[in-house]
């Protein structure tokens, strides 16, 4: 591709243009957003190559535009940058909700044709182009979501620059990745949040925080994600998001009322069940 635009240029946009720098893409990389002072920081690090705030010119006589804004400004997004785009140019995008990007760019764009919705399965609770990084993506996990409509050459394009930036890429139905995304991260994101959170609002949450060890640390880390992100994903997954919640909530006081009882049989062979799970998996 000679050239192509990164709509919203932080961790994730960022990253994807590194990676493909790093990576031996040739083309040209057009940063794009609202605040020219963040995109000049961008120019400055050399992650982008020029930049626009006019969304339009910025995507126009692009091959493919990446959209990497929060969930809850896609649907704006795209309707800025809509009257720049050719019955050419490839939309993706790397939101972590499929269902609700689909419905924006469905109520957006008249014909989807050219439109491969995409989510990288990498990130870190850091936010904003200085913290993008070029082996972001290596060896880690990318799932598209075509439409019915997607047509092929394009879905091979976003495959090959999401493997050009070193990740593995394959292919989920958009619901099946919105309610396998709810379980592993929105929800984990979620609990995280909240029990910091519910410690934050006991009395003794000082020494809470003053003798927390590693293992606090390592549950409560992506607590440290940015709240607004987070509020976008959690409103745009809400069903798959509940859905799962229910399960945990069902889980969670069955292993109070064993506390209550003080049944270890049941308490350890819940614990015994998901050390398994876990120890598998890792
Ligand atoms: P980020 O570092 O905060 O970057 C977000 C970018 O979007 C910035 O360039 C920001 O511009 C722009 N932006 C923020 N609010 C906007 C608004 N209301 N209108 C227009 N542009 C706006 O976030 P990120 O982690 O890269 O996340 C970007 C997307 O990737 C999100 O859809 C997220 O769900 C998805 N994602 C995130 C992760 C993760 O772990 N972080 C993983 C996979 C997918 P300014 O510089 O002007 O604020």
């Amino acid at each position: 591709m000679k050239r192509i635009a990164i709509v919203g240029v932080g961790l994730i946009g960022g990253s994807f243009a590194l990676a493909l720098k790093a990576n031996g893409f040739k083309g040209e990389i057009v940063g794009a957003g609202r605040s020219a002072t963040r995109l000049q920081v961008a120019q400055d690090l050399g992650v982008i190559d020029r930049f626009e705030t006019d969304l339009a010119e910025a995507v126009r006589g692009c091959e493919l535009v990446l959209l990497a804004v929060p969930m809850g400004a896609m649907r704006s997004t795209l309707l800025a940058l809509r009257s720049g785009l050719s019955d050419e140019t490839i939309i993706t995008d790397a939101g972590s909700v499929k269902g609700s990007f689909v419905a924006d760019v469905r109520s957006v764009l008249a014909n989807c044709a050219r439109v491969v919705p995409g989510h990288p399965i990498a990130g870190t609770e850091n936010s904003g182009v200085e913290a993008a990084f070029a082996t972001l993506y290596q060896g880690r996990r990318v799932i598209l979501t075509p439409l019915k409509e997607s047509e092929s050459s394009a879905v091979t394009a976003v495959q090959a620059l999401w493997q050009q930036t070193g990740a593995q890429v394959e292919c989920l139905a958009v619901e099946h990745h919105d309610r396998v995304l709810a379980a592993t991260s929105h929800l984990p994101h979620l609990l995280a949040f909240s029990l910091v959170d519910t410690l934050t609002e006991l009395q003794e949450r000082e020494e809470i925080f003053r003798y927390a060890a590693g293992g606090f640390r390592d549950f409560s880390r992506i607590a440290s994600s940015d709240p607004r992100m987070w509020r976008d994903i959690s409103l745009a997954n809400q069903e798959a998001l509940l859905a799962v919640l229910g399960h945990f909530q069902a889980n969670l006081s069955q292993l109070a009322e064993s506390i209550r009882q003080r049944d270890g049989e049941a308490i350890e062979q819940r614990f015994q069940r998901a050390k398994l799970s876990r120890d598998g998996f890792c």
